[in-house]
């Protein structure tokens, strides 16, 4: 290229939108033009970029060694070409995180997985003590490696010894790490509880939200101070990329400093999202609002429909009624947890997410159903466009032999409601 051509791809001045205030636009709106600001191209759709290093300027009198750089704006991504390595930033994951950032409000970074992104948080915040229920077991073995390099005490999130009396042992720097909703349950727990008596000890208030991505939950609303999602499930959304994201509430004390000392570490763990990851985010996120509504939604009512089958409350035709009777025991998801809809319905206003478990009345029965099932698959993890179904114990020891778990996709409810009735009339007489 001749020294006088312009290069289309020179970023511009303007920096790299991140709205807010008052004004700010809607989710849905975000999740299409967040990144506007830094598409210096006249592609509508992204480009793919996959290079791992990115020229520098051929101007040596602009030549600026990276220690000497000044870092850009922390919650905002690099702008343009403004790259200089992969393990750093990329094109494609930097405007994945300009989305992200303004979707989830708080300044956000992106990991290879959800469980690097659980890593990364305990690396950044090095508790002595570390308080957690139940839940995604993949994070209780991060948190087994985390122990094994420090001597971490790990306690039980719903001991009240955790909490009160003489031995009570969470203090300053430690970490309350809350899943909600929970997996594989789908039960919600109340994150401003939680975040009262984690702050009360000085402890951090960190939440695994996966389950719940916007626009059902925002947990910084109730006193979170991280947020962690597994990306690989809502954001990704249709089973094909793996991704972590934590973000940072702007509330914590030096949280600019706090930021740039977890992408540092990120650079030198070198847990850093693929950049095909990257614009499959992007694509992605376009549609979350819809997915997300759409998914909850039909789980709202198949949970409804099972539930009142089960307890006879329910004006459905007698043979569904009858065909749940003989076939489940159990079933649980937020929508039921009638008792806590004071805080709840106010934690999670549009909807109760898309995943729910139910238990059936024996092991074969309950290993038999998804056999029998032709709009679900028999797979394990959730969040994508296809519904599934997964006899949870094939990945999950920790939980009973009779228990399904299920991740509602965005197909029509009633299709996967007739589904799963010939799915439980074909093993009820197991
Ligand atoms: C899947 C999942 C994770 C782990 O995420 P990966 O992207 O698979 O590493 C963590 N927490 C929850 C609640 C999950 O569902």
């Amino acid at each position: 290229m001749s020294s006088n051509t312009p290069n289309p791809n020179v970023p511009d001045a303007e920096p790299p939108i991140l709205y807010t205030t008052d004004s700010t636009p809607s989710l849905a709106t975000l999740a299409i033009h967040a990144d506007d600001s830094i598409n210096h191209y006249t592609d509508v759709a992204p480009a793919i970029h996959v290079s791992t290093t990115f020229r520098y300027t051929s101007d040596p009198s602009k030549l600026v060694p990276e220690h000497d750089l000044d870092l850009r704006s922390p919650d905002t991504p690099a702008a343009g070409d403004s790259h200089i390595y992969s393990r750093a930033t990329a094109p494609n994951t930097s405007r994945l995180e300009a989305v992200l950032s303004n979707i989830i409000g708080q300044p956000s970074l992106t990991y290879s997985s959800g469980l690097a992104a659980f890593h990364a948080l305990l690396v950044h915040l090095h508790p002595k003590v570390v308080a957690i229920g139940d839940g995604y077991h993949g994070c209780h073995g991060v948190l087994e490696v985390y122990k094994k390099l420090t001597n971490c005490v790990i306690v039980d999130l719903f001991d009240e010894s955790t909490w009160d009396g003489p031995n009570h042992k969470l203090g300053s720097g430690d970490v309350v790490h809350l899943e909600t909703p929970v997996n594989p349950h789908g039960k919600a727990y109340d994150i401003a509880h939680f975040a009262q008596r984690a702050h009360a000890r000085g402890a951090k208030l960190t939440v695994d939200a996966t389950f719940a991505p916007p626009p059902l939950l925002d947990p910084f609303k109730w006193g979170a101070d991280y947020v962690m999602h597994s990306g690989t499930k809502y954001f990704g959304g249709h089973s094909d990329m793996l991704c972590g994201v934590l973000a940072i509430a702007r509330s914590n004390a030096d949280w600019e400093k706090a930021y740039w000392s977890m992408w540092t570490e990120r650079m030198f763990l070198g847990s850093v999202m693929g950049s095909l990851e990257g614009w499959l985010g992007v694509r992605s996120l376009r549609t979350l609002e819809l997915r997300v509504k759409r998914q909850s939604g039909n789980a709202d009512k198949l949970v409804a429909w099972i539930d009142g089958c089960l307890k006879g409350s329910t004006d459905a035709p007698k043979a569904e009624v009858e065909a749940v009777q003989k076939t489940v025991t159990s079933i649980t998801h937020a929508s039921l947890q009638t008792e806590d809809f004071p805080w709840l319905k106010e934690q999670m206003p549009n909807g109760f997410g898309p995943v729910f478990s139910f238990s059936l009345k024996s092991e074969i029965m309950a290993k038999s159903v998804p056999s029998k099932l032709h709009f679900f698959h028999h797979a394990t993890s959730l969040g994508g466009v296809e519904s599934l179904i997964e006899w949870r114990r094939m990945s999950d020891d920790t939980v009973g032999p009779e228990l399904l778990r299920v991740s509602v996709g965005v197909e029509n409810w009633e299709d996967l409601k007739y589904d799963l009735l010939q799915g439980l009339q074909a093993v009820a007489s197991l």
